[in-house]
C-alpha cells in the first residue's frame, strides 16, 4: 500500500474504493476494504502484520466500500453509520448489490472466483456494522483519535474520517479526485455542505473513496463538478429539454477518465447522472 504518512496507508491503484488503514500503538484500524476478493485478503494481511485490527469503518455504503467486510470477518469491530447499515449491500430494481460484486471478478481478479462466496454463504455473515451510529462519533484507538463525521450528500449515511494526530482525513466518495463523480442518489446540496465542512479541517491530506490522495486544495474542484452539474441539467430544463434530449446533450466526460478498471462506464455514468439530475429538478426535489 502507498503511505500517506508513516502511519497512514492507502491503496488507488484497485478498481473499487481506496481502501486505507492507519497504524496506531494499540492496533491497526481499516477505513473501507477492497471489493475484489484477493485484494480484500491481502490487504487483511498486510494490516495484520502491522497489529491487530481493532476496527473496520466504512464511509458509505455503496458496493466498493464493504463488500471486502466479508473477509475482514473476526478482524475487530465493523463500525457504520446508521445509513450505512440501513442500505448495507441494498437490493432495489436497478441494482442488486451482491450482483454488482460478483461481475467484476471474473475480468478484474479471475483468482479470487475459488474465494467468492455464493449468495447465501455471504449474506449469513456479510461483516455488516457492529457500532453503528447518528450524527458524528469519536473513536480513541491507543494515542489516535478517530472523528467520524457525518458528512451526507453522496449518500446518506456518508461519513469523513478525520485523524488528527496525521492530518489526514477519508472522505469516501464526498471526493472523487481527477476521475468521473458519480452522484445518481446523491443530495448535491447536502453533498456542497459537506465540502464545507471538510474543508474546514486542518489536514495536509485527503484521502478520496478514488484518485489519487490530495491537499485541501482539490476540495474546490470537487465543488465545481457538482455545481456544473447540477448547473447544466437546470439549464437543460429551463430550455424544456426532455429527459432523453438532456441524456444526449449533457455530458462531461471530457472533464475527467474514470477511475480505475471502469473505463466501460463512462457513458453509463453520464447518463446516470444526467438522468437523475433531471428526474429531482422536474420533479422539484432537491438535486
Ligand atoms: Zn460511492
Amino acid at each position: 500500500m502507498q503511505k500517506v504518512t508513516p502511519q497512514v496507508f492507502t491503496d488507488t491503484t484497485l478498481r473499487g474504493c481506496n481502501p486505507s488503514m492507519v497504524v496506531t500503538d494499540a492496533g491497526v484500524v481499516v477505513v473501507d476494504t477492497p471489493q475484489l476478493p484477493t485484494k480484500a485478503v491481502a490487504m487483511r494481511q498486510e494490516a495484520e502484520a502491522h497489529g491487530e485490527i481493532r476496527y473496520v469503518i466504512n464511509t458509505e455504503h455503496h458496493v466498493d466500500h464493504i463488500f471486502g467486510n466479508y473477509y475482514f470477518r473476526g478482524a475487530g469491530m465493523v463500525v457504520q453509520h446508521q445509513g450505512v447499515y440501513d442500505n448495507f449491500m441494498e437490493v432495489t430494481p436497478s441494482l442488486d448489490s451482491f450482483a454488482y460484486a460478483a461481475e467484476a471478478v471474473p475480468t478484474d481478479d479471475p483468482e479470487g472466483e475459488a474465494i467468492f462466496p455464493d449468495r447465501d454463504e455471504y449474506f449469513a455473515d456479510p461483516n455488516k456494522g457492529h457500532v453503528v451510529f447518528t450524527g458524528d462519533l469519536t473513536l480513541r484507538v491507543g494515542n489516535h483519535t478517530f472523528e467520524l463525521l457525518h458528512t451526507p450528500g453522496h449518500t446518506p449515511g456518508q461519513i469523513a474520517v478525520h485523524v488528527p494526530e496525521e492530518r489526514v482525513v477519508f472522505t469516501g466518495d464526498t471526493i472523487f479526485s481527477e476521475c468521473q463523480t458519480w452522484l445518481m442518489g446523491s443530495n448535491v446540496t447536502q453533498w456542497l455542505a459537506a465540502l464545507d465542512r471538510i474543508s474546514a479541517l486542518d489536514v495536509d491530506w485527503v484521502v478520496p473513496g478514488h484518485g489519487e490522495v490530495v491537499t485541501r486544495d482539490y476540495l474546490h474542484r470537487q465543488r465545481s463538478n457538482l455545481v456544473d452539474w447540477v448547473a447544466a441539467v437546470t439549464d437543460a430544463v429551463a430550455k424544456g429539454w426532455s429527459r432523453e434530449e438532456t441524456v444526449e446533450r449533457v455530458d462531461f466526460s471530457e472533464r475527467y477518465p474514470v477511475d480505475v478498471g471502469q473505463g466501460y462506464m463512462m457513458s453509463h455514468i453520464q447518463t446516470l447522472n444526467a438522468g437523475s439530475l433531471w428526474d429531482k429538478i422536474t420533479q422539484g426535489r432537491p438535486a
